[in-house]
Parts: C-alpha cells; structure tokens; sequence
C-alpha cells in the first residue's frame, strides 16, 4: 500500500463526531486504522534503510482501538482518538531486563511509539504507562538512560520535532527546569509515565507532510529502540544508531548539493503539491458526510475486487458517473473502490460496480 495514496481530510476530521458510535467504530476499524498502519509501514521501510534493523522483531503492531474478533463491545463505544505504533512484543521469555513488583514474568511492556490521528490533528507519539507495576530498579533502567544521553536526546527531539512532555510541579521542577532535573523528580517521586509528542498537523493531512512525520518517527527511534534493549537486558545501541543517522543525513545532504538544488527542490515540491491536489480534489467531490455512509452500505469494501482492510487496501468513494459528465452528489452515485480499482478507473468509464456485484449476489442467491 503505497504512502502516495494516504491523506487525511475533514471528513476524516469529521468522523470523530458523529454520533452512531457503531459507524464511527467501523470507520476507525476498517478505513482509518489501516491508512495509520500504511504510514508506521513506510517508517519501518525508513528505520530498515536507515538503521539495517527490522523493527518488528523485537515489537508488534499495536492498535487503538483494537477491535479483537470476539468483543462486539468494542463497536458501541465513542472513540476520541485512534493510534497504530509499535509496542513491545508480548513475550514471557523476553523481557528479562525489567521485573514487575509482583514477581511475575513481564509479558508486555509500558510504553509504544506511534501515530496518533484525532479532531485535533494528526500527531507522532511516544507514550510510557502502566509503569506503575514495574520494581524501581526497572524504571531506574530507563532513567540512567535518559541521564547518559541527555544532550543527544534534546538534540533528537529538535531533529524529530518531538517535544518532551515530563512531570512537573510548582516547587521542585518547572515548566523551564531541565529536563535532567524533571527525571530527577519523578525518580523521586515515583511518577513513571511520560509523553514525547509532535505538534499535530492539521487537517487536511497531505502526503507529503506524512512523510515528513514517517521521517521523524526514523529519527525518533533510537530512544525506542534503547527502551526495548533495556527490556531485554542487552546493552543499549543508542550512539551506534544515531552515528548511523547521521550517515545517512549527511549523505542525503551531499546528494541534494549535487544537483541543482533550487531546482530540484523547485520540481520535487510541485510533484508532490500536484499529488497532493489530485488526492485532495479526488476527496472534496465527495459530499460531505456521505463518505462513511457510502462505505457502510458497501459492507467496508470494494466493488470490484471485493477486497476490505483485512487485505490491506486502501478504500476510497467514487463516483459511478462522474461529475465532469453530469453524476449527481447522491447516494446511489457512489462505490466503494480500493485505491488499486480506483486508479484503474479513469473519467471515461462509469461502470457501476455495485450493481455488478449486488446482481451476482441476487443470481447466486436464486441458483
Ligand atoms: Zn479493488
């Protein structure tokens, strides 16, 4: 599923206020959710060109919501947000770094690095909790950490647009203490959750500006990846990693001084603005608040190929007879297409799918 079909609009925006909560959730489930996993895919790709590391060996994949099979409970609540990011892998052998205060094996581990998309925008966002039941020479792991590398991390944060959201408290640390001295606090005061999160981008959403966030969550990782190597109990890689994204910034940098920069810069940016326009045009013709319905009806997937987000497609509304030809904003003038199907039906050709398939329904339904 390629970053190039991934965008987010106000009607994206707009989802996380409708009312049927069964909608929403189904929207979150089977068309938000899996243009999030789209972007943490193209971060990986980034973190394996990057760093020569496959990041999901050590983690999984992890949702919110999360829509397991068996809890239809899940569909009937009003969600605020919904996130895809890497935590943990859930292991009972693995995590032999950290103990839990009860004495059992720790089986997954408090924290993930994701992104996260609601009303407000869309955000990068590095997320510790649950710490609570961890001894305090587990947290005291992660704490050195963050005191060894200090200067890097700060550095880290300005490089990956992440700002630090630490405790802190009137007397002992303020808004403009350092950062070594927030840690200080919350060792000593027990407050173990903390948030490393990107300013949200607005609505709309483009392709471009996913890249960026895709790049800042490669940049960012190193601090996740220390996280997992303490959980293991294997020394940390941190300064290994940052050398090697350093390489590649630098090499990156030689290349654009190579060429013409201000044209190449010139050329790429109205490539990806024209991108952006397409997708963006493609979008706004279809009527407000009709999108989610649309899908609804079409049972989350497309008319075609009959494809859904359990196989990874992208679904987009499409006009049947197109507005350039006289279609009409209504209803039965929409399909459900996968970005594959979709790209593969020009203006010309306003074939209703839909109709194909509900009459194969109806003839396997007669035989
Ligand atoms: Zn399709």
């Amino acid at each position: 599923m390629p970053l190039k079909d991934i965008s987010f609009d106000e009607e994206d925006k707009n989802l996380f206020q409708v009312p049927d909560a069964r909608l929403r959730a189904e929207a979150l489930q089977h068309s938000i959710l899996p243009r999030l996993h789209a972007v943490l895919n193209e971060s990986v790709a980034l973190i394996r060109e990057i760093y020569g590391l496959e990041a999901l060996e050590d983690s999984i994949v992890s949702y919110y919501p999360h829509f397991r099979p068996k809890r239809t409970k899940e569909l009937e609540l009003l969600y605020p947000h919904a996130f895809v990011g890497l935590g943990g892998k859930r292991d009972k052998g693995k995590w032999n770094g950290v103990a839990r205060k009860d004495g059992k094996p720790v089986q997954f581990l408090p924290f993930r690095f994701g992104f996260l998309i609601s009303e407000q925008g869309f955000e990068l966002n590095f997320h510790t909790y649950w710490l609570k039941g961890l001894t305090g020479e587990s947290h005291k792991k992660w704490f050195a950490f963050h005191y060894q590398h200090e200067a890097i991390i700060i550095r880290l944060c300005f490089a990956a647009s992440m700002y630090p959201f630490l405790h802190f408290d009137g007397e002992d640390v303020r808004w403009l203490s350092t950062i070594r001295q927030h840690y200080r606090f919350m060792e000593n005061n027990g407050l173990y959750g903390s948030d490393y999160f990107s300013h949200a981008i607005q609505f709309p959403i483009t392709t471009e500006r996913i890249g960026n966030l895709a790049e800042c969550y490669a940049l960012f990782y190193p601090v996740y990846d220390s996280y997992i190597c303490i959980a293991k109990g294997e020394p940390e890689r941190f300064l290994d990693l940052i050398a090697k994204s350093n390489d590649w910034m630098e090499a990156r940098y030689d290349a654009m001084e190579q060429e013409d920069i201000a044209e190449s810069e010139a050329e790429i940016s109205d490539e990806i603005t024209n991108a952006a326009m397409v997708l963006a045009e493609r979008k706004v013709r279809v009527m407000p608040a009709i999108r989610w319905q649309v899908l609804k009806r079409d049972n989350w997937k497309c008319c075609s190929c009959g494809r859904g987000s359990q196989q990874n497609v992208i679904l987009h509304v499409d006009h049947i007879v197109p507005r350039s030809k006289g279609g009409a904003d209504t209803l039965d003038n929409y399909q459900t297409l996968c970005s594959e199907c979709n790209a593969g039906k020009s203006n010309r050709d306003s074939t209703n799918l839909r109709s194909v398939l509900s009459c194969i329904a109806d003839f396997n339904k007669e035989i």
